[in-house]
């Protein structure tokens, strides 16, 4: 059977490198469910969880943000932060999470403010990735 080879990278390098049967990414218009010979396209990806199935497996990699390219025998996803569960820090998650919740109620500055809303959405991603929960 085919299989995709996946690459995942950030500014700090690669995040994951694998071989997988299918990944389901979240992209800003949705999920997008990608095998083997999908067709060649670019999607920006939403702050979220991004599967990566092989065999019986499932590996879930927190994804902040950034784009994902596919080919029909590789993905790429290029991201400014993106961890694999199995790193994911969650209780320093649970800190941030607490930090940009507090942000968000004191900051009047608008631009502060979609900061600490993007901030929140992090660590509400680290935390639901690192608990299994994505
Ligand atoms: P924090 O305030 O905890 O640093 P942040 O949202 O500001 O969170 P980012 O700017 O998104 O952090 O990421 C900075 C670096 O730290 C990246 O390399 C990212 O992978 C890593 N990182 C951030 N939070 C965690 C975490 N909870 N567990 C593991 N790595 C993390």
């Amino acid at each position: 059977m085919k299989t995709l080879q996946v690459n995942i990278v950030t500014p700090d390098g690669p995040v994951l490198e694998t071989e997988a049967d299918m990944v389901i990414a979240t992209t800003e218009t949705g999920e997008l469910g990608i095998l083997p010979d999908h067709i060649a396209m670019v999607a920006p990806l939403k702050i979220g969880g991004l599967r990566v199935q092989k065999g019986d497996s499932t590996d879930v990699v927190a994804v902040h943000g950034g784009f994902i390219e596919v080919r029909p025998e590789v993905v790429t996803v290029l991201a400014s932060a993106a961890e694999t569960a199995d790193t994911i820090d969650v209780a320093r998650a649970k800190i941030a999470e607490n930090r940009a919740k507090a942000k968000l109620q004191a900051e009047k500055d608008e631009k502060e403010l979609r900061l600490a809303e993007l901030e929140l959405q992090r660590a509400i991603n680290r935390i639901r990735v690192g608990e299994g929960k994505f």
